[in-house]
Parts: C-alpha cells; structure tokens; sequence
C-alpha cells in the first residue's frame, strides 16, 4: 500500500489533520492508521471559545457554559463570560463525525496498530500488525510514552444520573476542597443537566493512583454535597504529560499530545492541537509538510517555571491557582487558558508567584542555558 502521507493514530489530531486536508481539497493520497473504532473512545474534551466560533463544533457539543468556579474551603470564585463558552465535546461523537465525512474520499482509514516504523531513502515503511504501508511523509500522533519521574496529570471521571437535581449552574473547573496527601487534588465537575453531571477527581503528581482512591474521591466530594445518583451513564480515565515530551525520530514529523500541544501547566490541549494541525494543513498546501510547533517558545518556558515552582513548593499550590484565577477577569483567563496572552495578562499571572522561587527557577533556567 503505497500513500502520500500517512496519519498515525486516528485521535484527536489525526482526524483533524485528515478533516483539514480534506477540507482543502488536497490531492494527496492519505492515510489514516487506528487501530479502535470512535465509538470506543468515550471523553470530554473541554476548551474555552469565542462564542462566535462555537457553531464550528456544533454537531458534537456536549455542553456550554458561561461560567466557571475555582474554589477551596474557604473561598470561591465565580468567573462568568458573555464572550467566551466553556464547551465539552463528546469525543466519540466528534470522531466518529470526521470519520463519516472522510468516507468516499481520498482519505482512507486502516484499523490496524502501527508497530515499526522505518526509514528506506526519502519513503517510510509502516510496519502494523496485519499490513505494511508505505508513505512519503508520516505524521505520527500515537499517545507518548510517559516515563515515570514525568509530572503527569491523571483522572478519574463518571457522569451519574442524579437523583435530585443538583443546583449547580457553572462548571466547577477546580475544588481544592479535598484530599491533598498524594499530590495537588481536585474535583472537576461539569453539570450537563439538572441532574446530570459529570464528576471527575484529578491529580497532578509524579505517581499515579489505583482507579479505587479517584473513586472513593468522587463518592466523598459527591457525599459533602449531599449528592445521590440514581445510576452511573459512563466513565473516562487518563494521564497527560505535564512536562517536556521530546521526539527525535529523523523524518517522522509528531503531532497532537506526541508533538508537544499539551499546555505544561494546565493538561488542556485541544485548542493547541486544533491550532497545531489547521497550520500544518495550510503548511501542506503549500509543499511543507514540517509540523508548526505546538506552543510558544515563551509560554512553555513560563510553564515549565510555574510547574517547578508548584513541585518544590506544594504548601503554595492552592493559593497559587485561586490568587491568579481572581486576577484574572474571566475573559482574561479564558484567553490565558487558550494561549491568547497579552502582556498585560502575563503581567497580572506573574504578580501572582510567590517572589523567591518564581526568581530562583529562573536564575536556575539562565544557568542552565
Ligand atoms: C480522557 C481524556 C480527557 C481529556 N480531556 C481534555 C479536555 O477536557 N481538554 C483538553 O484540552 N484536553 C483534554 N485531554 C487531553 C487531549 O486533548 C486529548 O488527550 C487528545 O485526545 C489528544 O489528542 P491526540 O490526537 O494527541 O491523541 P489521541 O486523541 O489520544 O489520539 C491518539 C490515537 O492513537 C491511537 N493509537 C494508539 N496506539 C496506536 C498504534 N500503535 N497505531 C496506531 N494508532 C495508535 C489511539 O487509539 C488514539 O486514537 C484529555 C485526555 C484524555 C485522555
């Protein structure tokens, strides 16, 4: 099987790379290689969006929200945005969509799982369980590996059936108000009806927990809200690399989670790779097919800084994240969220640090060149 470019892994920016291709009217021969179906891929992918660009994923919007809360005990914020929507995509909704629309095109998909891949001359040869492809160019957007000393965010999520309404109207973007023994903790939670909502216990830490802590997290916060559930709809689990993901592989270009779209600092990446891979689209369109970075070169060194200050300080780390999300007007955020940060915002986030790590990590950064 002979192809002009082959997509490994048929995600998020796999799909959304092909979609744009497409979109295009490319005529380049293509490939997609995914081993699962959509439909087998149940999560919420959350993003901030101008609320004039919120029809562009309409058919798989889950959810929309004006507002959002970052609380722990003692205090609570309530940011709300007339211009910005916090919508939750369904992932198997959105994927399955694309997958539709790449029927009878030039784009076809393979479900199979890559296992090599290797470089003859200018071609590549994919190596899968069941075939071997050939391809000009490679865009590979498998999961990457994370090793363990990475700092990670990991979760846990289920969305119940309720048996009372809930009487929560914005997303609970962060509630510090739980456990904080085995990391920075916090409760995620978006209420998609009167009584339907999703509740997720998140940690960023080094070391993962077994699925029965998340759990027993959810069924607490769940309790101190004197909430009850009827029945469980669904559930999702992940880990997302909170530092560096660095690939050198000569000639295969990276992209999505694998090509660096993850935003160091918070986990959030589906703007970043829908940035990531619309750029490159236009890229091949024009005969480049390099891969536009992910995320500016200014962003993830501030991230980084942010990440180290939070690890070597964890008694601030609360603080850190409730005193800048009140810096911040909830436009202001959701552009900060979205990489859209003006002077004027990175001003405001970096009065927040605390003055001697924030200046140590970076005096420790300039060392180190
Ligand atoms: C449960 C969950 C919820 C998330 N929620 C959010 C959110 O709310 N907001 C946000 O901004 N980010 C979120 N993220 C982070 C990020 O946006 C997603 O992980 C996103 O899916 C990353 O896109 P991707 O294309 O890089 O990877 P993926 O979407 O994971 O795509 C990789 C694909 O590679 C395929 N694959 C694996 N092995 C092989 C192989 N050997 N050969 C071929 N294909 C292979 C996989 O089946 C998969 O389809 C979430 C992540 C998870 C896991």
């Amino acid at each position: 099987m002979n192809f002009d470019i082959a997509i490994i892994g048929g995600g998020n920016a796999g799909l959304s790379l092909a979609r744009n291709l497409l979109r295009d009217q490319t005529k380049n021969k293509i490939i997609v290689i995914e081993p699962e179906f959509p439909e087998n891929k149940p999560a919420n992918w959350c993003t901030w969006i101008h609320k004039d660009n919120v029809s562009i994923f309409k058919n798989s919007i889950k959810g929309s929200w004006e507002g959002w809360t970052v609380s722990n005990k003692t205090q609570k914020i309530n940011h709300s945005s007339s211009n910005y929507k916090y919508i939750c995509i369904d992932a198997a909704k959105y994927l399955t969509q694309i997958e539709n629309e790449l029927n009878n095109s030039n784009v076809s998909i393979l479900r199979d799982a890559v296992v090599e891949i290797s470089k003859e001359n200018n071609r590549k040869e994919i190596i899968c369980k069941n075939n071997t492809v050939f391809a000009d160019h490679v865009y590979d957007s498998r999961p990457p590996e994370l090793h363990t000393n990475l700092l990670r965010q990991h979760f846990y999520g289920i969305e119940y059936e309720l048996t009372e309404p809930h009487h929560i109207d914005s997303v609970v973007l962060m509630d510090f108000d739980v456990d904080q023994f085995n990391g920075l903790h916090f409760i995620y939670a978006l209420p998609f009806s009167e009584r339907r909502l999703f509740v997720e216990s998140t940690v960023i830490s080094q070391e993962l927990n077994q699925i029965e802590w998340y759990e027993d997290q959810i069924k607490l916060w769940m309790k101190n809200k004197n909430l009850d559930y009827l029945k469980k709809i669904s559930s999702e689990k992940g880990v997302i690399p909170q530092g560096k993901i660095e690939y050198k592989n000569e000639g295969i270009h990276c992209i999505g989670a694998r090509g660096g779209a993850v935003r160091l600092s918070s986990g959030y990446a589906f703007h970043n790779i829908q940035s990531q891979v619309g750029k490159l689209a236009n890229n091949i369109r024009n005969d480049c097919y390099d891969v536009p970075v992910a995320m500016n070169k200014f962003v993830t060194f501030m991230d980084e800084i942010f990440n180290k200050v939070l690890i070597n300080n964890p008694q601030i780390a609360v603080d850190l994240f409730l005193n800048t999300t009140k810096s911040l007007s909830a436009d202001e955020f959701a552009k900060f969220m979205t990489n859209k940060t003006n002077f004027n915002i990175w001003l405001k986030v970096i009065a927040q640090m605390p003055k001697k790590p924030f200046i140590g990590q970076i005096l420790k950064r300039a060392n180190r060149g």
